[in-house]
């Protein structure tokens, strides 16, 4: 099991493993979070906030939620606003507690403008 959490610590996550490999998103918001994503269900995802610690920011067409702390700023992870229990989550692995992901692939996804993994 993988535990993240922000700087603060009032939003934590937890995942069951390793993941596939790394994303790093070229779209408008994640390059300047410069956040490394890590996708699972999410049902595999457990997370641990209260609603009033975060702020939620939703753009666009709004089918995602980028998820931060209010007290620290820390950008911990995404959630779907399909409530699926198979929909796709990402945590940023950025936050990970004693966990060296140094070892995972690394993809860059073209999210600012062809919507692929350059790698692809
Ligand atoms: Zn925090």
């Amino acid at each position: 099991m993988i535990e993240g959490a922000c700087h603060c610590g009032q939003v934590r996550w937890s995942v069951p493993g390793d993941p596939d490999w790394l994303t790093s998103c070229t779209c408008s918001y994640c390059a300047r979070t410069g956040a490394l994503w890590a996708a699972y269900a999410a049902h595999e995802v457990t997370l641990d906030y209260q609603p009033s610690a975060v702020i939620r920011y939703e753009q666009g067409d709004r089918t995602l939620a980028f998820i931060s702390c209010r007290t620290c700023g820390c950008t911990t992870h995404y959630e779907s606003n399909d409530p699926a229990p198979d929909a796709r989550m990402k945590v940023n692995m950025r936050m990970a507690v004693h966990y060296d992901f140094t070892h995972l692939a690394l993809r860059v996804f073209d999210g600012a403008d062809s919507w692929r993994y350059l790698d692809e």
